[in-house]
Formats: C-alpha cells, sequence, structure tokens
C-alpha cells in the first residue's frame, strides 16, 4: 500500500533523514518540496528525480497534505505551528518508512535517556553472531528508511535506535519488540515538559508486541503500568530475576523468560560484556531481552556480547600506567555528556579521579547533588573544566567538602593537557594510599561546545594527553 501517489508533501531540512525521505517519497509518486535555509541541501541528484526546493518558509504554502519535518526541529518552530493550525499532519522520516515498510521484517527498537547506542550495537552484533541479515539503523546511524524501504538488501531484521524525537514524529510506529532503558531529566525544553518526554519515549511500547523495559527505572515502571494488562511485558534488572525478568545473579546474566517452566538460562558473565559497569550490563540485558523474542539462542546471546566492539569515547580505556604498587588507568567517557550518564559511569571504577564540566545545559547544583552522593564512595579527586564548572564545585563543596578539587581557570587549547596533568596527581596520591587501580575518568556531565567542536573531539584531546602522561612518568 502506498498512500502518498499524488501527494503534496513538504520536507522540513535537508539532512540526511530528510533527503532520503524526499526521494522515497517522489518515487511512491507525490510532488515533494524541501524546505531548508541552505539551497544547497537540493542536490543535482534529488533535482534530477523532480524534487524542488521551497526556501526558507515559515508559513505552509495552500494545498500541502503531509509535512516531513527533520527529527531535531522543535514542534514551536513557525513553519510546523503554522502546518498544525491549518491540521496538516506533520510527522518524521521514521514514520514514512514504517508506513511503507516489509511488515516481514521486525524492527526491534530501542529508546532510553542514555544507552540507546550501546544497546544497539549489542543487539545488532547479537543478530549477527545468530547469523541474522540485521541492518543498524536510526538515530546516530542510517536513516531508518535507507533500510526498511530504499534499498531492499535482503535484510530479515532492523535494529532500531530511536530518539525521543524521532519517536515524537512517528505516532504510527509499533516495532515488534521495543525497549525502554531508562528515563531522566534531558531534552525538557524541547519536549516542554518531563511528562510528554517521557510519553514520547514510551511510544517505543507495543501493546500488540512485546515491551521490554528497565524494572530498575521507576519512570519507566510508570509508564509501562499505563500499557493494557494484555500486552506482554519482559522486565530486566540489575538484581536478581523474578520468574519473566532478566537480571544477574552472581557474575552471570540471567534470562528466566524463556526457558522452560520454572526455568533459568544463564546468558553470559559479566566478564563478557564491555565497556565495563552496571549501566553496559543494564544495557546488556536489554539487547538480551530483544534478541530473544527472535529466537537468539543464549549461545549467540553470549558470543555477539564477546564480538561487540565498544563505540568510541564510551568507556574506553585510552592508557595504563604501572607504578610501584599501583596502577592508573585512564579512560575515555566524553559521550557522557549529562549528570544522568556520568553517575552511570562513576560507579563502574572502584577509585576514581573524575574530570567533568563544560555546558551543564541548565543543570543546577540540586540536580547534580544526586551524582555527587552515589558517586562518593568511589570518588578520589576531581578536577574541573569547562564553562559551567562552577556549578559543580558548588555542589561538591556543599555535599562532598572531603574530596580534593581542583580547577582549571582557563579554556584555552591546554587545559585538558592541564586537565589530565592534575588528575593524574591526584591519581598517583590515591594510589599510593589505596595500593589498587585508580581510575582517571573523563565523564563530563556536560555538552563540550565551550571548549572543543564535540563530544569526539574532546575524548580525542583526553586521550592524546592521557597517553603523554602514562608515556612521560
Ligand atoms: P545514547 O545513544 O543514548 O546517547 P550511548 O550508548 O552513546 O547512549 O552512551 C552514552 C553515555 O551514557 C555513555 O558514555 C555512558 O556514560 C552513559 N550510559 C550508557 N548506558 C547507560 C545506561 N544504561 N544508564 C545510564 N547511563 C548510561
Amino acid at each position: 500500500t502506498n498512500p502518498y501517489r499524488g501527494a503534496r508533501i513538504v520536507v522540513t531540512g535537508g539532512g540526511r533523514s530528510g533527503t532520503s525521505a524526499a526521494a522515497v517519497l517522489q518515487r511512491c509518486g507525490a510532488s515533494v518540496q524541501i524546505v531548508d535555509r541552505d539551497p544547497r541541501v537540493l542536490t543535482t541528484s534529488l533535482a534530477q528525480q523532480g524534487i524542488t526546493y521551497a526556501g526558507d518558509l515559515a508559513e505552509l504554502p495552500e494545498g500541502v497534505d503531509l509535512v516531513v519535518t527533520s527529527p531535531g526541529w522543535s514542534p514551536r518552530q513557525p513553519l510546523l505551528v503554522d502546518a498544525a493550525g491549518k491540521g496538516v499532519p506533520v510527522v518524521g522520516e521514521v514514520e514514512i518508512a514504517w508506513m511503507l515498510r516489509d511488515p516481514a521484517v521486525p524492527w526491534l527498537a530501542v529508546t532510553g535517556t542514555n544507552g540507546k547506542t550501546t544497546t544497539v550495537g549489542m543487539l545488532t552484533a547479537m543478530l549477527a553472531a545468530a547469523g541474522r541479515t540485521v541492518a543498524e539503523v536510526g538515530n546516530v546511524g542510517p536513516p531508518v528508511i535507507d533500510a526498511a524501504v530504499d534499498r531492499q538488501t535482503g535484510y530479515d531484521v532492523l535494529s532500531v535506535e530511536l530518539s525521543s524525537f524521532q519517536l515524537h514524529w512517528a505516532p504510527s510506529v509499533r516495532p515488534a519488540s521495543g525497549a525502554l532503558l531508562n528515563l531522566a531529566a534531558d531534552h525538557l525544553d524541547w519536549h516542554g515538559s518531563a511528562a510528554a518526554y517521557a510519553a514520547d519515549k514510551a511510544r517505543i511500547f507495543n501493546a500488540q508486541g512485546i515491551s521490554v523495559y528497565n524494572a530498575d527505572d521507576a519512570g519507566v515502571c510508570a509508564e509501562v503500568a499505563k500499557l493494557p494488562t494484555t500486552a506482554r511485558t519482559v522486565g530486566f534488572t540489575l538484581g536478581v530475576p523474578d520468574a519473566g525478568q532478566l537480571g544477574v545473579d552472581g557474575d552471570e546474566l540471567i534470562d528466566r523468560t524463556y526457558a522452560a517452566a520454572g526455568g533459568r538460562e544463564v546468558l553470559a558473565s559479566v566478564g563478557d560484556v564491555s565497556p565495563p559497569g552496571p549501566h553496559n550490563v543494564a544495557n546488556a540485558l536489554a539487547a538480551a531481552a530483544l534478541a530473544r523474542t527472535v529466537g537468539v539462542s543464549a549461545a549467540d546471546v553470549r558470543e555477539g556480547l564477546r564480538r561487540y566492539l565498544p563505540g568510541a569515547h564510551r568507556n574506553v580505556l585510552v592508557a595504563s600506567e604501572r607504578r610501584d604498587g599501583y596502577v592508573v588507568d585512564f579512560v575515555n567517557d566524553s559521550k557522557a555528556t549529562n549528570v544522568h550518564a556520568a553517575a552511570a559511569s562513576l560507579v563502574a571504577y572502584d577509585h576514581v579521579v573524575w574530570i567533568a564540566g563544560g555546558l551543564l545545559k541548565g543543570a543546577s547544583v540540586d540536580d547534580v547533588r544526586p551524582l555527587i552522593e552515589r558517586a562518593l564512595p568511589f570518588l578520589r579527586g576531581v578536577v574541573l573544566i569547562g564553562r559551567d564548572r562552577g556549578v559543580i564545585a558548588d555542589a561538591l563543596r556543599r555535599h562532598a567538602p572531603e574530596i580534593p578539587l581542583v580547577e582549571v581557570e582557563t579554556t584555552d587549547d591546554r587545559a585538558m593537557r592541564t586537565a589530565v596533568d592534575l588528575a593524574h596527581e591526584l591519581a598517583c596520591d590515591a594510589g599510593s594510599r589505596v595500593n589498587a587501580t585508580v581510575t582517571v575518568l573523563l565523564a563530563p556531565a556536560a555538552a563540550s561546545m565551550d571548549m572543543f567542536a564535540d563530544y569526539a573531539q574532546r575524548g580525542d584531546r583526553f586521550a592524546e594527553a592521557a597517553r603523554q602522561v602514562a608515556e612521560d612518568s
């Protein structure tokens, strides 16, 4: 079925997903115009397909049947407000992919405030280990529509990462199995409120399919409670699992959902999960829960976890230095760009010297306080960088005055090297006291744009400095 033949469609935002959607829709017999500030988004190839450039519109032209918006566009953009006022539906590329998909190919989808990319990567590895032909698409990867519709290359399952923005614009999407990893405050300016953010994320659940959820997260459980009682749900927990759940017992990842009645299947051991840390064990359980819904065996879950190569800048050990009686490890988690992510990261190591700071995106001393309380048993020192470092410094002085704290006052090119030098000194102090591995952890709890092009550049600068410090001493 093709609901788009003859439709007049405006695509807002000529980025990767917008241009993919435009091409597919034009091929479906729609007439497609692209709205963007930059006329160069209309490439020769798009123009040859009959797609046109509409300019940078604030008002919707008469006669438009559908607006397809880029996920980043806020619902408060004038053009989208105008569309809503005129009763013209606004959806995203993922919605189009869903409408035109091959129904024989299941979507296994993941959302959550943190851990999406990691979980989808683990899921893809498990499916590949089971010999499935899987496409990994969505949010940070290629547009969903490329694999779901555009290039029918024989995929038999899709591993889909969906952001809250993408879900907001995809009201019809009902993944065969969908997982909600966690819910913490993020992007509230965009969604308008925490309730609206949670409701958009909860669209990952499908009352007719299988809903995988984090049983340890109160906000997630509140969304699950809204599902009809007939819905099939699978919880995962870092505790010992109840019947019907996945969880952890000692050193083992356990599945109590698909084994024979009363059964208990060992999927893998905690040591098979990388990067390390309880949050990644939770991600592994979520991925396993999804993989099992399409029949992946316990052995292939384990094999997938072993083969999975962690993404760059996510808890990666970048340098290590053996000293007299202890070791200093340098771990790059530059991707910890919000407070919730940094909190998860900090508790993954026994002795931590924490490098943090940057742009806090509105988070306050009160928002930072729970993180500090959780991390306190592991913290051996803190080095703060970046524009909003004062907020974290205030929270530390108030709630953890005993932890050694240094602030790097400059935000110039040398600031990261200075931070790593200072952190290294604190780590050596701590190491000679505890005689165990001390981890210098970059987990900023903040965005990077005050000092760096992006989180990747921030992580690269950290890794360079760490390698130099480890070699020099
Ligand atoms: P996303 O794709 O949702 O941004 P990533 O998998 O890229 O998530 O991980 C981003 C960061 O979030 C990681 O570097 C880590 O600090 C943190 N993180 C990963 N998984 C979790 C989780 N399950 N809970 C909390 N924080 C997490």
